[in-house]
């Protein structure tokens, strides 16, 4: 069966290191996601109002805005605050999951980054098949 596009399964990939950057961008392709891309931090607020994702991938360390302040600015705004945002992390201790999640995260995946954990979290925002 030939994988198309659909309406509603735009997921925005913020993230600034072009190797993780790339991976995902793969990654969501392959399993027909629309990939949208921004390296910093503004830039994922601008193409989160341009755009409209159905999700956002965040990234914590990001130049100009960092994820959490960044997060801050969408969930702020009533355009972007309906969007669901998953922390990047590579601090996938305990409780500093918990800190995320407690600044107003959506989900997280920590990195390194598990196809299962991607297409797990994705799965909860954009039912694979969408019935007619
Ligand atoms: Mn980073």
């Amino acid at each position: 069966m030939e994988r198309k596009v659909e309406m509603g399964r735009k997921v925005l990939i913020v993230e600034d290191n072009p190797e993780n950057l790339e991976l995902l961008r793969e990654l969501l392709l392959f399993k027909g996601y629309e990939p949208l891309e921004a390296g910093t931090g503004v830039e994922a607020v601008e193409k989160a109002l341009n755009e409209k994702p159905d999700v956002i991938l965040m990234d914590i360390q990001l130049p100009e805005l960092d994820g959490i302040m960044a997060l801050k600015k969408l969930k702020e705004n009533p355009q972007t605050r309906g969007i669901p945002v998953i922390a990047l992390t590579a601090h996938a201790m305990k409780g500093e999951v918990e800190s995320f999640m407690a600044e107003g995260f959506d989900g997280y995946i920590a990195k390194p980054i598990s196809i299962k954990d991607l297409l797990r979290v994705l799965s909860i925002y954009i039912p694979e098949e969408k019935g007619p």
